[in-house]
């Protein structure tokens, strides 16, 4: 008995020298799961002494998620079912998470469990190996599948907390060489917010601590298996961080460098803390294999964003072409600025991707932009479509101003800009762009597009909306020529038109004022005026008016035709000193006020107006000035509608004045006639009151002369002088007869009695009366040979042989020889008579034969006379079928010749020439 009793206790110290050599951890626990034993290998792995383990239960041990798994094979245990291996961990005393494979079986007494005794082994290296090895396929795997840097990134940190690291921080270098703190994660929730903190107040780069800064430096791996408290002091910067440092409380750590494209491009911090067991070199190898997944990962990604990127400039370059191939189809269907306008904004705001677009241009104004097209903006925002003030501090006007394009990127660029448009709030722009419209280096106006979401002007986005600009200036200036164009045929046409009506009125002035009044009132303003000069040039008067409506016609008619103003002071007087013209917004009071009239009832409502007012110009004269108004509300005048009233003005101005000059000369015409009427009244009565005096003169003369042949009474001295009285009234006789053969041929009375008449019998027997009272001049006569016989009055004929021998003896005051000549030309007779005398100027040669003609050269002298004995000899000539001719030369001498037609040589009998005989003639005759 003592034998078994002793060999029972050998075999127990021999059981537990057993225990006590096992690595395994072997244990006791009872019923309620408190320690009843647990060997030398449970005191080393736990770090507690057996006697603090005894009687405590084991689940202060285990972590408290393995509870669950623990306590559930329990029930299985008892139940019966087969019994399995298990892990479960727990915490050690310091802190150290420990691994075990669980194997345990029950006691029973009495068929219930007393007991229950259990193997546990270290299995956490095995398991931390295979969780690498777990971890490294599962990393390859996700980041395989991932393709964007940010989420490679915070996979990295996800994967590697909690299996390789109790927390990982990643560090990436930005392309502008920042360092960026790309990803964290810590096991405990509760620490995340202190690694956030870290990140924010004490970012990376500046703590040793971290080793960051030497791994981006050096490009290799800084691996601290043990991290002492002395460290993290040294490393604090101060004690906030400090504080963060301590609570992070890392133990041990590995950082690696990321590689990417040959460079180190970034970092992987993995970290323990106390309750995770030191890193061995293993890890450090695992951890440099993970930056190097990570490295290949974030270049697959670059790559394909690289890709992605050029294949997404390729889609949006193609369908900015595609957008810009349908802005010019439509702008090629634009024909007015209008069109083009809403063409533009229409396209421009769906290819920009904005929400409201507008367009200004430059327009007749040179101060003001026209606004050609809004669209997108909320009603209310932009209603008026008045055109704005170049001034105006507006991204579309200042575009327009300067030609330069606005990017407004964000909403804090705009409101840093335009701070008073960026605080209005009916609209929804974030961002916005204005870019001008030009051409040639001219700026035509701009266009504006605003976005309700942050945009990035890059150059693409600018070329792209450049080019639209470019278009739709190049469509503009298209449009206004077209429009332009249109204008001017039509404007043509109006002066074609006019010039017609013009000419076709050409002697009606009043017709022809009104005619161009009308046509200025109805192309160019409402209401037209037309100011004519006085001959003076003192005055204008109102000759004209006209006006679109002919009931407001009639009403200003009285009102202001028939006006006189002084005219250097009213509006007309600048286009009367030849400048044309152009006042914008002239007030009502001052208009009527120049104009000299009330306000009529049809301009009541009128603000102001503009004026135009051109001169009419003729041969170089101002003679009036052509005005039009309009009320300045409406379309404002262009320089097309100076042009055009310049032009009816010019076309009108020569057609006016022809029609005064016609008129004056109507009216000059009509006076001298007047005059000349009551000169011939006088004349003829004159010279019949004077004819009866000088016949009675003339007969008691001869009753004298014909009683002294007779008687022989008179002394010789008294024979002369009545001789001398006979020839003066004889003289006085003929200037008599002259005068009244002037009346008579202006009233187409003054006849001729034909007979044969012998003209070298004739003009022998002139020259043989004539030469005795020549005392300074000599007649050279040759009489011609054979017959020189014509039908015609003698008496009339000798008259114009008389005439023409005087005029030689008086235009050659110096006396000389007078050539007379008389020869057969063909079927004509011709009878010259040549002086020495004073001649006449060539310009008055072919007056010389009307009436009360005088030469220049002979009014101006003493020599008297009355102009009226070549008239009368041109109608003897001309009434017996002949003619008249002069040669002169001024100071050399004169020869008048007559052609008389000669007899057919049957008439020329013997006794009707001699009824020629000039003895036989009358004072009378012809009278
Ligand atoms: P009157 O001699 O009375 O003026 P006429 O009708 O005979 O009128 O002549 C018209 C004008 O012709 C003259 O005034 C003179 O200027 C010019 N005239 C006529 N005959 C001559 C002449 N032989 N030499 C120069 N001038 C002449």
């Amino acid at each position: 008995m003592a034998a078994e009793q002793e060999s029972l206790q050998v075999i127990a110290s021999r059981y537990r020298a057993l225990l006590a050599l096992a690595h395994d951890v072997i244990y006791v626990l009872d019923a309620a799961g408190n320690l009843l034993d647990i060997n030398a290998a449970g005191e080393q792995l736990t770090g507690y002494r057996r006697a603090e383990l005894l009687g405590r239960p084991v689940a202060d041990l285990v972590l408290p998620e393995h509870l669950p798994i623990m306590r559930q094979m329990l029930e299985r245990k008892i139940e019966g079912q087969p019994a399995t291996t298990y892990t479960v961990e727990i915490q050690a005393r310091d802190g150290r998470r420990v691994v075990l494979e669980v194997n345990t079986r029950l006691v029973y007494r009495d068929g219930r469990p007393i007991e229950i005794h259990g193997i546990a082994r270290d299995i956490t290296e095995r398991q931390q190996a295979r969780a690498q090895r777990g971890f490294l396929t599962d990393v390859s795997q996700v980041l395989n599948a991932t393709l964007d840097d940010d989420a490679i990134l915070e996979h990295i940190a996800a994967l590697a907390v909690p299996r390789v690291a109790d927390y990982c921080i990643v560090d990436i270098i930005e392309p502008g060489g920042r360092l960026r703190r790309a990803a964290v994660r810590h096991a405990d929730p509760a620490c995340r917010e202190v690694l956030a903190e870290l990140a924010e107040r004490y970012p990376p780069g500046r703590t040793n601590l971290s080793g960051v800064p030497a791994v981006l430096r050096e490009g290799t791996t800084v691996f601290r298996p043990e991290i002492g408290p002395g460290e993290i002091e040294g490393a604090a910067q101060d004690a906030r961080h400090l504080e963060l440092l301590r609570t992070l409380d890392p133990r041990s750590a590995i950082m690696v460098p990321i590689w990417l494209e040959g460079q180190v491009g970034g970092a992987i911090t993995l970290a323990r803390t106390a309750a995770s067991p030191a890193y061995t070199q293993a890890d450090a190898t695992m951890a440099e294999e993970l930056a190097s997944w990570a490295a290949q990962a974030l270049t697959n990604a670059r790559i394909y964003q690289a890709t992605r990127h050029a294949r997404t400039q390729a889609e949006r370059a193609a369908e900015q072409i595609a957008t810009l191939q349908r802005l010019t189809a439509a702008l090629a269907q634009a024909l007015t600025p209008a069109a083009v306008a809403d063409v533009v904004v229409e396209h421009g705001i769906a290819a920009a991707g904005a929400y409201g677009g507008s367009l200004v241009a430059r327009g007749a104004q040179a101060d003001r932009l026209d606004v050609l097209a809004v669209a997108g903006y909320p009603t209310g925002t932009w209603e008026s479509r008045a055109p704005i003030d170049l001034t105006a501090d507006l991204p579309i006007v200042e575009a327009a101003r300067t030609g330069e394009p606005i990017w407004l990127p964000t909403h804090a660029a705009y409101a840093a800009r335009y701070p008073q448009m960026a605080a209005q709030t009916q609209t929804s722009t974030v961002a916005l762009a204005a870019i001008p419209l030009s051409l040639g280096g001219r700026v035509l106006g701009a266009l504006g597009l605003s976005f309700d979401t942050p945009q990035i002007f890059d150059a693409g986005a600018r070329d792209f909306l450049l080019a639209i600009a470019l278009q739709c200036a190049q469509a503009l200036e298209r449009a206004r020529l077209y429009i332009d164009s249109q204008a001017q045929a039509a404007r043509f046409a109006v002066l074609a038109e006019a010039a017609q009506a013009f000419a076709a009125r050409s002697r009606d002035l009043p017709a022809l004022q009104d005619l161009l009044c009308a046509r200025a009132a109805a192309h160019v303003g409402d209401l037209a005026l037309l100011a004519m000069r006085s001959d003076d040039g003192g005055q204008v008067a109102v000759a004209a008016i006209g006006h679109r409506d002919s009931d407001t016609l009639a009403a200003l008619r009285p009102l202001l035709v028939g006006a006189r103003y002084a005219a250097d002071t009213n509006l007309y007087a600048a286009a009367l000193d030849g400048q044309p013209l152009h006042r914008a917004g002239l007030a009502q009071a001052e208009l009527w006020a120049a104009l000299g009239a009330p306000a009529p009832p049809a301009y009541a409502h009128a603000d102001t107006f503009d004026l135009l007012v051109v001169p009419l110009r003729a041969q170089g004269q101002v003679f009036g000035a052509l005005g039009t108004l309009r009320a300045a509300a409406g379309r404002p005048y262009r320089d097309s509608d100076l042009a055009l009233l310049q032009n009816l003005a010019d076309r009108a101005a020569l057609a006016i004045d022809n029609a005064r000059l016609y008129a004056r000369e109507q009216r000059a015409r009509a006076e001298a006639e007047a005059a000349v009427q009551l000169r011939d009244t006088f004349l003829s009565v004159a010279s019949h009151e004077l004819k009866t005096p000088m016949t009675a003169l003339l007969g008691q003369a001869q009753l004298i002369q014909r009683r002294d042949a007779r008687e022989q009474q008179l002394s010789d001295r008294d024979r002369r002088s009545v001789a001398i009285i006979i020839a003066q009234i004889q003289r006085l006789n003929r200037l008599t007869m002259a005068l009244l053969d002037t009346t008579r041929i202006q009233q187409g009375r003054l006849e001729i009695r034909r007979a044969p008449c012998d003209l070298i019998a004739l003009l022998q027997h002139i020259l043989d009366d004539v030469e005795p009272t020549l005392s300074q001049h000599r007649i050279a006569y040759m009489r011609p040979p054979g017959d020189l016989t014509i039908m015609g009055d003698a008496l009339r004929l000798e008259q114009v042989v008389l005439n023409l021998l005087e005029n030689a003896v008086k235009y050659s005051p110096q006396g000389g020889q007078i050539v007379v000549e008389l020869v057969r030309e063909g079927d004509e007779a011709r009878l010259s008579v040549s002086d020495s005398g004073i001649g006449m100027p060539a310009a008055d040669i072919p007056h010389l034969f009307t009436r009360f003609y005088r030469a220049s050269n002979a009014a101006g002298s003493y020599i008297s006379g009355m102009g009226i004995g070549l008239f009368v000899i041109r109608e003897i000539v001309s009434l017996h079928g002949g003619r008249v001719g002069v040669t002169s030369e001024e100071g050399v001498g004169s020869t008048f010749s007559v052609w008389l037609p000669l007899a057919k040589a049957r008439a020329a009998s013997g006794s009707e020439v001699a009824a020629c005989q000039p003895d036989t003639r009358s004072a009378e005759h012809g009278g």
